[in-house]
């Protein structure tokens, strides 16, 4: 019989509306089984513990993701599966957060959250809860059928580190454009496996250490010289995440190519990865990316914002040097991106 551990971090599914301004607002979630009863009827055993404090999403940041990390950890041997109810708003960032941080990870780990409070009747957080469990403890065989870090959401499983939030109303939250779904939820749960990160007998090993001495730079045509060379010449930056146009593109301006120049020669790590929904950043393509190339920007391939953010906080906390910091940039360490996305 499988064990699941539903672990309750905030967000809307567990929400409650302020009786003065109406504002949504995070509460203890103690009365999971008073509003979806239908989860007795399960015949596995399911645990839930909430964070002392719920958060709203928003509020997620670095100390966060590492206690619901060692969470997971403190609890790896007593349950087959893990149900994290988080809110949408950073669930694609702390489920890339996640996939790095829980190295050697051999058991499923499914975020799931709702559009409308579960304590509402057009909730759609029982049918993603309910479902959610069920996946994590689907088994085949002896193994667990999912054992890595995943988003389910309005019918879907996704690769946790490939998700993106693309829809702030409707109920299907989330896409993964660059990897396909593990797993659609109808009448029955229909796993896509080839697409499935193949189980293996390993040992979790927490990966603690960031450094969030990072910038997100988004381009767009009128950046001005002075708020781009502010930007880069914060004092202690260490690596920036630059989001470029189309396959990987930025302006040829000489004040740019300079202001880039200068940040990578004070040791600074810039990785390139594109604005783009889907596709990825093939440096060299067009003559707007060969500058890239030639000044030692990371080519990011198909890493979405969240993933290359979270990746490049762990990559700088690591004591190697910078040639190999950039190299592990672009290794695949949970399934997060596409090699042959390359561009030759
Ligand atoms: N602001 C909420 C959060 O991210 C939205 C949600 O839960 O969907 O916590």
């Amino acid at each position: 019989m499988s064990k699941i551990l539903i672990i309750y971090t905030g967000g809307t599914i567990g929400m409650i509306q302020d009786s003065k301004t109406g504002a949504l607002q995070p509460f203890n979630f103690g009365r999971l089984n008073d509003e979806v009863p239908e989860i007795n009827k399960f015949k596995f055993e399911i645990d839930t513990i909430s964070f002392k404090k719920p958060i709203d999403s928003t509020n997620a940041d670095i100390p966060f993701w590492l206690e619901l990390a060692s969470l997971i950890e403190e609890n790896y041997f007593k349950y087959d599966g893990f149900v994290i109810l988080h809110g949408t708003d950073t669930m694609a960032y702390t489920a890339s957060a996640l996939s790095f941080i829980l190295k050697g990870l051999s058991k499923p780990v499914i975020l799931t959250g709702s559009q409308v409070p579960i304590g509402m009747i057009r909730t759609d957080g029982k049918e993603n809860l309910i479902t959610a469990i069920e996946i994590a403890a689907n088994k085949k065989g002896k193994v667990p059928v999912i054992s890595e870090v995943a988003v389910y959401f309005e019918n879907k499983l996704f690769r946790g580190n490939r998700t993106v939030k693309m829809n702030a109303e409707h109920f299907n939250a989330f896409a993964s454009p660059n990897y396909p779904v593990l797993a659609k939820a109808g009448i029955f749960i229909n796993y896509d496996y080839a697409a499935l990160r193949p189980f293996q007998e390993s040992n979790l090993e927490l990966q603690k250490e960031f450094c969030d001495d990072i910038l997100l730079i988004k381009l767009f045509p009128g950046l001005k010289k002075e708020v781009f060379n502010a930007m880069i010449s914060i004092p202690n930056i260490k690596g920036i995440v630059l989001e470029t146009f189309g396959s990987g593109n930025a302006p040829e301006f000489e004040w740019f190519v300079k202001g880039l120049e200068d940040a990578i020669n004070r040791g600074i790590i810039i990785v390139n990865i594109t604005q783009c929904i889907e596709g990825f950043v093939a440096q060299g393509r067009y003559s707007t990316s060969t500058e890239l190339n030639r000044l030692g920007v990371v080519n990011g391939l198909d890493l979405t914002t969240e993933a290359a953010i979270v990746k490049l906080m762990m990559v700088l906390a690591k004591n190697d040097d910078i040639k190999i910091k950039k190299s592990i940039i672009i290794e695949p360490w949970a399934g997060e991106l596409n090699i042959s996305s390359s561009y030759k």
